[in-house]
């Protein structure tokens, strides 16, 4: 079922409420994860995390006010003027479509009519996941392009802040079971001229609102790949064939563990599928799929 949300402005800590507390950034230094590379030993930490220790080591009065510095308030997904900074203004929170149960149990896709019991979709039985549960805030709407075109170009690091929480939020049975945040990775020439890796950021902040390890290096893109856009539902899986993979040296790393994948948008399902069958080849006991957004497929 999908809700449209009455009128009022999501912050990163809820709905509206007083202030913005103490969890915010005094520093403007490029957030940038580290998606590339191998390191197989040192334990990966991107510089969104540092971003992040650095933002509550701040008193929360100081932190507030240099981060309205920064961040004019002003909404998140269009631009206009808020009461505060990094948060939505009261028409785009409106314009989201929250996804909320009933939904398939395994795809995550909302169902029209509540007929209780725990259910799956005709189409996740008659074409099952690779991942075992995926779940998304939101279905793929206006809003919701508008805010991960945001995220994805960068111009809006903060961004990965107010969407990485509602993710935690939505996502917060599968971060129960969860051992592990891994993200969809970029190829690293992918990575080098976008300085960024929207998933990464997005993981970064899952996993430390529930104090989860996030690995960004254990699943890699080995092959460069075509834009998965326009592509057919057998040509997306052709593109990826053999393109991301658990590096040997790595599996330790994730065997017999539980991974939630992040990604900031699920479309067809065929890069989540070819990273969860990388993950489950490399030798995590399960995959589950966390994104902000996904397609709602005949909506
Ligand atoms: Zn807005």
């Amino acid at each position: 079922m999908i809700r449209q949300q009455e009128d009022a402005t999501w912050t990163p800590h809820g709905l509206r409420s007083e202030g913005i507390g103490g969890d915010t950034r005094p520093d403007n230094a490029d957030p940038v994860p580290s998606a590339v590379g191998d390191a197989a030993t040192a334990p990966p930490s991107g510089r969104l995390s540092r971003w992040l220790d650095a933002a509550r080591a701040w008193p929360a009065n100081s932190a507030q006010a240099i981060v309205g510095l920064l961040y004019p308030p002003v909404c998140a997904a269009c631009g206009a003027s808020t009461g505060q900074a990094h948060g939505l203004c009261g028409r785009c929170w409106s314009g989201l479509s929250l996804i909320e149960r009933p939904y398939c149990e395994r795809l995550g896709t909302p169902f029209a009519l509540d007929l209780g019991g725990t259910l799956i979709s005709p189409a996740a039985m008659a074409d099952p996941p690779v991942f075992q549960r995926a779940r998304a805030v939101c279905g793929y709407d206006e809003t919701a392009r508008a805010l991960v075109h945001r995220l994805k170009y960068g111009d809006r690091i903060e961004l990965a802040l107010t969407m990485g929480r509602m993710m935690a939020l939505s996502g917060r049975e599968l971060l129960a079971d969860a051992d592990l945040i891994v993200p969809v990775p970029l190829h690293r020439f992918r990575l080098w001229r976008r300085r960024f890796n929207q998933a990464a950021a997005l993981a970064e902040v899952v996993a430390e609102s529930q104090g989860l390890a996030v690995d960004l290096t254990v699943l890699a893109r080995v092959r460069r790949t075509r834009p998965q856009v326009g592509l057919s539902r057998n040509e997306r899986a052709e593109n990826l064939q053999g393109a991301l993979r658990v590096a040997a040296n790595a599996r330790y790393r994730i065997e017999g563990r539980r991974v939630l994948l992040i990604d900031d948008v699920l479309t067809t399902g065929s890069t989540a599928n070819a990273s969860a069958r990388a993950l489950l080849r490399g030798g995590a006991s399960a995959v589950d799929l966390l994104t902000f957004t996904r397609v709602i497929p005949g909506s």
